[in-house]
């Protein structure tokens, strides 16, 4: 199942990198920035290894490989995959490193996507019963890729006509779990989103562990699941995590085994904490996920 992998020659290589940022988000899914944007932005910032992962799409890789080309950064495809796991939790998985022309890869994210529109329709059904008016037709402007209609262009046009100050309150007050217009939605499995990127020949990451809002058990259920099925890293450090949280999932790596990854999921100027790159070094008894690349 799991593409047996050696150091290439470029494995030298990979262990000078110091500036690695493996999570972001291009106007192919809900980041502000087009692609070969994101790219720039991350050259400028001193990243030396970029990877793009976009929810459930890689129409943006193009782009950004060939810009990175361009500038000399070295890239790696990637894809942030929408999972739903247990009781209605929502789980991200970033792949890295995948070959974005696997036709099972390409099917499989195609059926992840295409439960949005409808998902959206209903979404703005929700909204317009407290009050919010329109938020469907209003999201769409701003969607970069109509096959990629997510909460954030939800919550910047909630913004923009003034009922919320910032995309966090929208996402506190109206599109979190439990508040008025969340739409519960099945995306892939875990087993599915797993094997796509596996059969891609890629690596399996836990995007930003610290935002499930699991118990510690349950926490502990996924991970085992996880790594049962093949899963290889996890995101230590990340755009959405404390201190505390790093040295948590820190933890959790050397107890799993698990490659640990450092991403900013960054997702466009003035709506992310973090920007491109400006993360701190991984802990370094552990191993960065990006020494397995090809
Ligand atoms: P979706 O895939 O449509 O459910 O949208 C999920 C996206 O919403 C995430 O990838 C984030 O970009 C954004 N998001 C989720 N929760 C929050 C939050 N609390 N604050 C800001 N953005 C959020
Ligand atoms: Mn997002
Ligand atoms: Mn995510
Ligand atoms: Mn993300």
């Amino acid at each position: 199942m799991t593409t047996t992998r050696t150091w290439s020659e470029d494995g030298a290589a990979m262990a000078k990198v110091t500036n690695a940022d493996l999570h972001c988000h291009s106007t192919v899914s809900d980041g502000l920035l087009a692609p070969a944007e994101v790219v720039r932005r991350a050259y400028a910032n001193g990243v030396d290894l970029l990877a793009l992962t976009d929810h459930d799409e890689i129409g943006g890789l193009d782009e950004a490989r060939r810009t990175a080309a361009e500038l000399g950064l070295r890239f790696v495809d990637g894809v942030e995959i929408s999972v739903s796991w247990g009781d209605d939790t929502t789980v991200h998985i970033v792949a890295l490193d995948i070959d974005p022309r696997h036709p099972g890869l390409i099917a499989g994210l195609a059926q992840v996507r295409s439960g949005r529109d409808q998902r959206a329709v209903q979404m703005g059904v929700e909204l317009d019963k407290v009050g919010i008016h329109g938020a469907h037709q209003g999201a769409l402007r701003f969607v970069g890729n109509p096959a990629l209609v997510s909460r954030s262009h939800f919550a910047r046009h909630i913004v923009e006509t003034g009922h919320a100050k910032d995309v966090k309150s929208v996402f506190d007050h109206w599109l979190a779990k439990g508040k008025p217009g969340y739409v519960a939605h099945s995306w892939a499995t875990l087993g599915q989103a797993l094997g796509w990127i596996h059969g891609a020949g890629g690596l399996a990451v836990i995007a930003h562990p610290g935002r499930y809002r699991l118990s510690n058990k349950e926490l502990r259920r996924l991970l085992v699941e996880f790594r049962d099925l093949g899963g290889q890293g996890i995101e230590v450090l990340s755009g959405s995590h404390s201190d505390d949280e790093v040295s948590e999932f820190a933890r959790y790596a050397r107890e799993f085994g698990f490659l640990a990854s450092r991403a900013s999921d960054f997702h466009g100027p003035g709506e992310s904490r973090i920007d491109l790159g400006k993360l701190p070094q991984l802990p370094e008894d552990l191993t960065p996920v990006w020494q397995k690349f090809r």
